[in-house]
């Protein structure tokens, strides 16, 4: 009997999600594949070999990258970006102040929805206040990494504007919404000119 064997490169799915693809300019959906070599029998295969790595491919136009493709934000993820890290900041400058104060959530809350999540409440409010310190701030960079220096300038005023419902800023607030500038990429001093010109505003 013939016997034929040879050697063959096998894909498989292991993930799927959206992506930006690079080549069909878009959001679209991938297939996330990993590939190993095997040793076929009459060309079915019979013994898994080593691996061959990952890729990904667009299920648009068929496209194969490699897996750090899956960086680059999608339009959904930046559009997403920005009410949650106004939502980060709102809640850190809150924590930083009292946080039970009412004139101060409200505020909290229209700052976000003028970042486009209408849907933000008290209740969400409530359960942001329970997050990790570390995850809001990496929200608040995220957001930033997304923001021309006007558009920082008036989230962090948005955030001040939240900071000074309850009175006159803290020292605690103060630093606090110097740490909001500093992850939004903005020198001390700029952050302090916005602070000055919100309080002012405010008066
Ligand atoms: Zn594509």
């Amino acid at each position: 009997m013939l016997l034929i064997f040879g050697l063959s490169v096998f894909f498989r799915t292991v993930s799927e999600g959206s992506f930006h693809c690079p080549q069909c300019g878009g959001d679209r959906n991938y297939r996330r594949r990993a590939g190993r070599r095997w040793f076929t029998l009459f060309f079915v295969p019979v013994i898994p070999l080593n691996r061959v790595g990952e890729a990904v491919e667009c299920r648009t136009c068929r496209t194969r990258f490699g897996v750090s493709v899956l960086r680059t934000p999608t339009a959904l993820q930046m559009a997403a970006a920005l009410p949650a890290g106004m939502r980060a900041a709102a809640t850190l400058v809150l924590r930083a102040g009292d946080p039970a104060d009412e004139a101060a959530r409200d505020l909290a809350v229209e700052a976000v929805r003028g970042y486009g999540e209408e849907r933000y409440d008290e209740d969400d409010v409530a359960a942001d206040l329970q997050l990790r310190v570390e995850f809001l701030e990496e929200e608040v960079a995220r957001a930033g990494a997304q923001l021309a220096v006007e558009a920082k300038e008036w989230f962090l005023s948005q955030a001040v504007r939240v900071g000074l419902a309850g009175g006159p800023l803290t020292e605690n607030e103060r630093r606090t919404l110097h740490r909001v500038a500093q992850l939004l990429g903005m020198s001390r001093a700029h952050a302090l000119g916005v602070i000055v010109t919100t309080e002012g505003a405010a008066r």
